[in-house]
């Protein structure tokens, strides 16, 4: 079985990260998984990337972690996969398998209204997953709910509590939608972790993600 992390942050990245990207790679080589799909901040979240610069440039520094994660990755076995988490004030959604390419090629994508965003990122060959989607907190102001926009549902976020989890599972439930479990790892070492488990070892993120659309998948916590 191939255990693959679909929900990780960098510190290069992610300004709420607390450690390097090459360190995090090392933390899952070390509990045995197979991959990670590195999934920072995109523009509209919490990202140490400046508005400021020309878009080619934010690119470039947007794709830091990921890269990082990549060679450490290539240098002790462990497969990283490129995605990122994009933000509806506090609304949150995984976003796979579009590369820095095609980053390059959708200036202000960010600034897309959710509906048109999750459009385009599907005519583009790729995959949607609302994070957390009850989450709650300060800075949200309401919890917005998408069921015919995206592809998945994170039903455990091994970060957050059971009753946000349970809601979760609920709604997927609910609306027939397949589910993942992840970690939104910051920190690297936690108590609770949780993978995407398959039975082959894939090759990119879309391969898990037709997966998981399969129910081919399993989803596991690991209590470390
Ligand atoms: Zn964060
Ligand atoms: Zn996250």
């Amino acid at each position: 079985m191939f255990k693959y992390e679909m929900h990780c942050h960098t510190k290069e990245t992610s300004k709420c990260a607390t450690i390097y990207a090459a360190q995090m790679i090392d933390f899952y080589k070390s509990v045995g998984y197979t991959g990670v799909v590195i999934t920072d901040h995109f523009f509209n979240g919490n990202t140490t990337v400046p508005s400021d610069i020309p878009w080619s440039q934010r690119v470039e520094l947007f794709v830091q972690g990921f890269e990082n994660a990549k060679q450490r990755g290539d240098e002790i076995g462990i497969d990283v996969f490129f995605g990122w988490e994009f933000s509806l004030n506090g609304t949150d959604f995984l976003t796979y398998g579009l590369n820095k390419d095609w980053l390059l090629d959708h200036e202000d994508c960010h600034k897309l209204k959710i509906n048109d965003y999750c459009d385009l990122v599907h005519e583009s060959g790729g995959y949607i997953v609302q994070a957390h989607p009850f989450r709650e907190a300060s800075y949200i102001d309401m919890i917005r709910l998408l069921p015919r926009k995206v592809d998945a549902i994170e039903v455990l976020n091994a970060s957050r509590g059971d009753f946000e989890n349970k809601l979760a599972d609920e709604y997927a439930d609910n609306y027939s939608l397949p589910k993942i479990y992840a970690t939104d790892n910051h920190t690297g070492h936690r108590e609770r972790i949780a993978a995407v488990k398959v039975n082959e070892k894939v090759t990119s993120v879309n391969d898990i993600m037709k997966l998981v659309l399969e129910n081919k998948h399993k989803n596991i916590v690991l209590e470390l």
